[in-house]
């Protein structure tokens, strides 16, 4: 399948910086920004409204396809709405991302989330994709695939600030949210092939947009 738009992914664990790095590349840019992780998280958010169960795949499959609600782009947010309503604040919560997290694992819960996926890439001038499996499955034709990631403690205590959570706690939970990504069987969180890799441990901001920006000389 060949793109009509470039695409750029940003792949990597929970917290690794990806929304913020990703937002500002597009900005620069001029291009469009999209976080799959709102697909996921917006039927986490959905299912829990409709009483769905967790361990339904069927079911949660055909939530995923529903037109109670949809995922929209914008500069500043992957907007989720559902019964007409913007509820994009709900879906920010570690609850809801461990919930996605497990019903991210179901082959047919991604079959059925991937076309919208893809279909942002056909606004021009251009996408920034970040998630887990951008790189490797949504858009593996990239013209620049970035693999973003850190140590954990570092994360934890990212998200923990970000959201007034206990540090403690956020480290278990998103220790096991990267692990269920990481080994799952359909699409796991992974490094894509010829990624550039991004340790942002010790790196500042601007040093993490500075080495993407480089990278893209010449490919666009
Ligand atoms: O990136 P974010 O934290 O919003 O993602 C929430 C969850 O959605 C992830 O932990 C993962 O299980 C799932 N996800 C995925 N594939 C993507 C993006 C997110 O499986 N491309």
């Amino acid at each position: 399948m060949s793109l009509t738009n470039p695409v750029i992914t940003i792949d990597g664990p929970a917290a690794s910086g990806k929304s913020s790095v990703s937002r500002e590349i597009a900005k620069r840019l001029s291009w469009n920004w999209v976080s799959t992780g709102a697909f996921y998280r917006g039927l986490a958010y959905v299912s829990m409204q409709e009483g769905t169960p967790s361990q339904d795949e069927k079911a949660l499959a055909m939530l995923a396809k529903s037109d109670c609600w949809s995922v929209e782009m914008t500069s500043e947010k992957t907007a989720v709405i559902y019964q007409m309503k913007d509820v994009t604040a709900e879906i920010n919560s570690e609850k809801t991302g461990s919930i996605a997290s497990v019903i991210s694992q179901y082959p047919e819960v991604r079959a059925a989330l991937l076309q919208a996926q893809r279909d942002c890439s056909l606004q021009p001038p251009g996408l920034i994709a970040e998630g887990r499996d951008c790189g490797t499955v949504v858009f593996p034709e990239a013209i620049l695939k970035v693999y973003l990631t850190a140590r954990s403690e570092d994360r934890a205590k990212r998200r923990a600030k970000e959201q007034g959570l206990e540090l403690e706690s956020t480290v278990e939970e998103q220790k096991l949210r990267d692990e269920r990504d990481a080994s799952r069987a359909s699409a796991p969180m992974q490094v894509p092939e010829n990624a550039l890799v991004i340790d942002t441990s010790s790196l500042g901001f601007e040093e993490v947009v500075a080495r993407i920006e480089s990278e893209l000389k010449g490919r666009i």
